[in-house]
């Protein structure tokens, strides 16, 4: 099989607005680490931007429309059931690794991704400020929606591919949910495992876990 070297790496460009609410959210973790509640609680809802929200979740909402390349040739394709990698969800120790390999970064498009388990704290922490509805993303905080941390086969698991650390990339919302079980040719972007992973000093707000709880806080 040839390398695939396209040369868009995801299905939308990264906007300035994202990494600005990634700033406002890391100034907002190292507040509330202070004890400097209220300007959290700010800076948590400046960072609720309608424009990231746009980026993420406008376009994908009819995912044919990211569809570049509908049969491309030689692509894989989706595979009955009882070929598929049984364990669809990787393992935890997979997903250990994959993060430690590629960080809080998404392996497509390289906008900062958080883990669900610190937008729940946030979310206990400040109901207000961090609205997060399941299922509907407009009632979601914008900027924790969209860097919400995904493990996404680069093969679908639907076409055959594994739920192994060879397969499985961290991804950011937009790019495993857009992508569906589209294959990246169809889609007409790059293999992200053609490039390494580029390590960033953005944390994911992993420093909040342990953080004061709500009912520390009052
Ligand atoms: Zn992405």
């Amino acid at each position: 099989m040839t390398t695939l070297t396209r040369g868009r790496h995801s299905i939308r460009e990264p906007i300035p607005e994202i990494f600005q609410a990634s700033e406002l959210l890391s100034q907002a973790a190292d507040a509330h680490l202070q004890g400097n509640f209220a300007e959290a609680e700010t800076l948590l809802i400046h960072a609720n931007m309608p424009a990231v929200y746009e980026w993420a979740w406008v376009d994908w909402q009819k995912p044919s429309l990211n569809i570049r390349i509908p049969r491309p040739e030689n692509d894989t394709k989706k595979l009955p059931k009882d070929q598929l990698d049984p364990t669809r969800a990787p393992k935890a120790a997979t997903k250990r690794n994959v993060l430690a390999r590629d960080g809080y970064r998404c392996r497509y498009c390289g906008i900062p991704v958080i883990d669900a388990d610190i937008r729940k704290l946030l979310h206990s922490l400040y109901p207000v400020a961090v609205p997060w509805v399941s299922s509907v993303p407009e009632k979601q905080h914008a900027a924790f929606s969209c860097f919400w941390l995904q493990y996404d086969h680069v093969v679908p698991h639907s076409h055959g591919g594994r739920s192994d650390e060879d397969n499985v990339v961290i991804s950011c919302a937009l790019c495993n949910f857009g992508k569906l079980d589209y294959t990246v040719r169809q889609l007409d972007i790059a293999d992200p495992r053609t490039r390494s992973p580029q390590p960033v000093e953005w944390d994911g707000l992993e420093r909040l876990r342990g953080a004061p709880s709500a009912s520390s806080r009052s």
